[in-house]
């Protein structure tokens, strides 16, 4: 399987989250990353956002407590979540910041020039016929085996833009009519469209509408590109060898596959043309700063925003739940999936395998052991691959965090038409 690349070896293993879902269980796979990688050719690169003398530290917390580490990264960029059991943090940090950081912590420098490395990452790659690495292509780790149905789809090269990925996945429609459909979710603010793509086997799981659906997002923030692709990827793989590979298709003659390999479709090409760091929607608030973070803005359990907390914050929940015009329109489509048995959202950056609850970390799902188990499952292959992840519920792996798509996933469909299947 030809792998998308990624300046970081860390992202890789979100193309290998959805075999989990084998387990039949709600759960959801949240990392957070920042790919700093190539955009399709096509596109404006995105290097114009000011981030020179920016670095990227990693951050060894050592003995401070988190409350200094938190007071000390102000005004940076976290990338990976500041977890209990965090042994370091990785941030972006503007130059001043940065030499700050460097006299209170031991640091190690990841990125030391932002901006060169986003200059860098958006030289176009090329493949030649055979699929292997042409001269403007940075093999990071050579996983780029030869794959003749990704290479006719564009897959494994480039970050696209969402028009191309948008004619990707109507090509793959027309290469598998029937097993490959395109619906549409809703509109974006302005007024994209959010698709879904339906991957299945056609066979109806021994009686109508008797198949388990299993729903895979990504894209909910704008910079982390990884996801979409892995995601896209995720279809690709499902659909071409169906009826080749037997764990496929028992999986699609088992289940249903709904993607949205990019909800977020305006950040996306925000983060690609403007700012490749951008992290929220673009729809305006209260202030003059435009933005809602889409997976703090699911309605279960939301919070409004600290007291502290303002729309430019990257992490601005909305001034209510489901204010983004994005979300609303993926929980009115979920909510009609019969038989929804599982949901996964991806995320980049970080190795991170979590599911709910996040808005509380006293509150228990009911699932909370089989959530577990599959959450070990998913664990074991990772670290097969050598990516180890670390799991737990969201509020114990990282922090309170309310709002999120897992958490709105597990608890909300369910109070409506949709019905577990035994089992599940
Ligand atoms: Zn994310």
């Amino acid at each position: 399987m030809r792998r998308f690349r990624a300046n970081s070896r860390r992202t890789h293993g979100a193309t290998l989250a959805l075999f989990a879902v084998t387990a039949l269980l709600l759960a959801a796979a949240v990392a957070h990353a920042v790919p700093l990688a190539s955009p399709d050719a096509a596109a404006t690169p995105a290097a114009g956002a000011g981030y020179a003398g920016h670095q990227v530290l990693r951050v060894f917390l050592d003995k401070h407590d988190l409350a200094s580490v938190r007071s000390a990264l102000q005004g940076t960029d976290i990338w990976t979540d500041l977890a209990l059991t965090s042994t370091y943090v990785d941030v972006r940090a503007d130059a001043a910041h940065a030499a700050q950081l460097r006299t209170q912590f031991r640091t190690e420098v990841l990125i030391a020039d932002v901006e060169a490395a986003m200059t860098a990452s958006t030289q176009p790659a090329t493949v030649s016929d055979d699929g292997a690495a042409g001269p403007g292509r940075n093999a990071v780790d050579g996983e780029v085996a030869a794959d003749a149905v990704s290479a006719k789809f564009g897959i494994g090269t480039n970050y696209l833009g969402y028009d191309a990925m948008r004619s990707m996945w109507d090509a793959m429609a027309a290469q598998w009519p029937g097993r490959v459909t395109v619906a549409k979710v809703g509109a974006s603010y302005e007024n994209r469209t959010i698709a879904a793509v339906k991957v299945t086997s056609g066979k109806d799981g021994g009686k109508e509408g008797g198949k388990k659906t299993v729903v895979v997002v990504s894209g909910l923030h704008a910079r982390e590109w990884i996801a979409p692709a892995a995601t896209i990827n995720i279809m690709s793989n499902l659909a071409s060898t169906y009826g080749t590979v037997p764990r496929v298709t028992a999986l699609l003659d088992t289940f249903d596959f709904y993607f949205v390999p990019i909800v977020n479709v305006d950040g996306y090409e925000y983060s690609m043309t403007k700012d490749r760091l951008w992290r929220k929607n673009r729809q305006p608030t209260s202030s003059s700063c435009i933005g809602i973070d889409l997976n703090r803005n699911f309605p279960y359990k939301w919070s409004p925003p600290s007291s502290t907390a303002t729309p430019c914050d990257a992490t601005y929940p909305g001034s209510k739940a489901g204010e983004a015009m994005e979300i609303t329109a993926l929980t009115n489509w979920i909510t009609t999936l019969p038989n929804l048995v599982a949901f996964y959202d991806l995320h980049a950056y970080s190795q991170l395998w979590m599911y709910p609850f996040g808005y509380a970390c006293n509150a228990q799902p009911t699932d909370a052991a089989a959530l577990a188990a599959v959450a070990s499952t998913a664990q074991a292959a990772m670290n097969a691959t050598g990516a180890p992840f670390a799991v737990g519920s969201i509020c114990s792996t990282i922090y309170e965090a309310a709002g999120s798509s897992a958490d709105w996933a597990y608890a909300a469909p369910r109070s409506h038409s949709v019905t577990r299947s035994s089992g599940a």
